[in-house]
């Protein structure tokens, strides 16, 4: 049962993934910027005892150790990758970063959107350190810095626990946790930071440091939510387990027409069972294109219910009565077998992302406007899937308060995301229409949106970002920061500012 779901889904993505890997666009600003060189006695240095791999420009190896997921900045080249495979290799990277002040980036799984793991320096890569070890007795799981999602699910899929994590197979639990982590649990049991209860890190003096609620109780705050990269190399994070059972995935897809009426019955749904329910919903057109018409837009949810079938299928009642769906895949089935079926394709090529926050729902004026919006498409070669999305992020994650870890956005139910993606046959032009559509869609969406943003889905060239990552806790961010990193030697262009 599982292939065959798995398939089918598969089958309906592809339709519109992202694209075939591209060659690199990064932005001129961020190439043009010249590259401390570490020379060959630093990397000699470094290379020395080096327990994992050191991988030189033209080495085996070398272009994909160095490939990000998103391609667009995959003109960013470093001078080396040091491939970690222990604590130790971790800290000699840093010693040499601070020793030198060369500038470096750290990358897990690498997926982060705005470019945040490349550098023109030293790339630390701890991807190797992918270890996951389940502690049943006392409902834990010790998960190293480099494993991802895959990492985690093969370690727990057998013992009936399960750890809030995303959808993305390759994303790095570090990134993941360390920003929030939305997932199709987080409604149910929280962000992937609400189930942390330790975590391991080197630190800038590279001395190597293991922290709780109890041990450094600020720095703990400020890493759950306060986005990678900022603090230290984290090598290993220690989650609560949680039982799971059997639960429902849904898959629903409406034929174009009644966007607006389906999408408000879809929050509806939301609303009315904001800690049973789990939805992404969205709309988009039916072929790539330029100015889609409304009527070829289709309106799809993913979900997840933590319940029954036959319970599910009487919820969704109100919205069978909007329109009947085309497709309603909708199965009651073990939890990591529903977890295979909300799998997304792992996206691999040039993109640009912008979101905000929904504090309530998306009115009907709201709705309009994004569809509006999306007929407002300029065009390119691939068909865009990723138009506005709603990411349901209330119940368990508003339990908990705002000030109560680094994630701020705890009084909101969705997050609203936008993206426009390209492939390496759309010109310059037509890449710079997407992006300046992209930026106008997004400003104009402000008026119904909270003035915030979701760290890990990050944006260059967002105004005030410190403040809509962060919001009322940039304060006390920016304290721990600057006790922890006195000097700044974790920084980068979007790096928690010393207060
Ligand atoms: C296809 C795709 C699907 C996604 N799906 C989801 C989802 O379902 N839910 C969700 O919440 N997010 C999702 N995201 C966003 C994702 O959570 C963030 O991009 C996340 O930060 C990626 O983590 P990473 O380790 O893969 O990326 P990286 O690029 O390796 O790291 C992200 C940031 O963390 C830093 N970092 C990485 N490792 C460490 C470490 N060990 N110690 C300290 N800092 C470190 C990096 O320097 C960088 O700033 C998705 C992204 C993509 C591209």
């Amino acid at each position: 049962m599982t292939n065959e779901i798995v398939n089918t889904r598969r089958g309906f993505l592809q339709a519109g993934a992202l694209g075939a890997a591209a060659l690199g666009l990064a932005p001129a600003a961020v190439l043009a910027k010249p590259a401390l060189k570490l020379g060959p006695h630093g990397l000699r240095s470094l290379a020395r005892d080096f327990e994992g791999r050191l991988i030189l420009p033209g080495e085996d190896g070398f272009a994909l150790a160095a490939w990000p997921n998103n391609a667009r900045w995959a003109g960013v080249q470093p001078q080396a990758v040091a491939m970690c495979a222990t604590e130790a290799d971790v800290q000699r990277c840093i010693r040499l970063a601070g020793d030198t002040r060369m500038p470096f980036a750290i990358r897990s799984g690498g997926h982060n959107y705005a470019g945040f793991s490349t550098t023109a320096g030293l790339l630390i890569d701890v991807k190797a350190m992918n270890n996951v070890k389940l502690d049943l007795k006392n409902q834990t799981a010790w998960v190293q810095g480099g494993a991802n999602n895959n990492d985690v699910a093969a370690a727990l899929r057998n013992y009936g626990v399960a750890i809030p994590s995303g959808r993305c197979p390759t994303v790095g639990t570090s990134g993941l946790v360390l920003g929030g982590g939305w997932g199709f649990a987080a409604t149910h049991r929280g962000l992937t930071c609400d189930s942390l209860v330790g975590t391991e890190l080197v630190v800038a003096s590279a001395a190597s440091r293991r922290i709780d609620a109890n041990s450094d109780s600020e720095l703990f705050w400020a890493v759950r939510g306060g986005g990678g990269g900022n603090f230290g190399v984290h090598t290993g994070f220690t989650f609560n387990v949680h039982p799971v059972g059997t639960v429902t995935t849904f898959n629903l897809t409406w034929a174009p027409g009644k966007q607006i009426e389906l999408l408000r019955a879809l929050q509806a749904l939301q609303l009315a069972h904001p800690t049973r329910i789990s939805t992404r919903s969205k709309a988009l057109p039916l072929a790539a294109g330029p100015r889609p018409s409304r009527d070829s837009l289709y309106v799809e949810t993913l979900g997840q219910f933590w319940g029954g079938e036959k319970e599910l299928r009487e919820m969704l009642a109100p919205l069978y009565a909007v329109a009947v769906p085309q497709i309603a895949d909708i199965y009651e089935v073990d939890y990591w077998r529903g977890r295979d079926y909300l799998l997304t394709d792992d996206p691999n090529g040039l993109y640009d992302i912008r979101c905000s926050f929904v504090h309530k729902e998306l009115s009907e004026a709201a709705l309009d406007n994004m569809l509006n919006w999306m007929t407002r498409w300029p065009g390119g070669s691939l068909l865009q899937e990723n138009m506005g999305i709603l990411f349901a992020i209330g119940g368990k994650v508003k339990e908990v308060p705002s000030n109560a870890t680094a994630y701020v956005h705890r009084d909101s139910n969705y997050i609203f995301e936008m993206e426009a993606s390209w492939g390496p046959i759309d010109k310059p032009e037509t890449v710079q229409r997407q992006r300046a559509w992209l930026k106008d869609y997004y400003d104009d969406m402000q008026r119904f949106l909270q003035p915030e943003s979701y760290v890990n889905f990050p944006n260059r060239d967002l105004k005030n970002w410190a403040q809509a990552y962060y919001g009322t806790n940039l304060k006390r961010l920016s304290e721990v920061k600057r006790r922890v990193d006195p000097h700044n030697l974790f920084r980068f262009e979007q790096s928690v500012p010393l207060a």
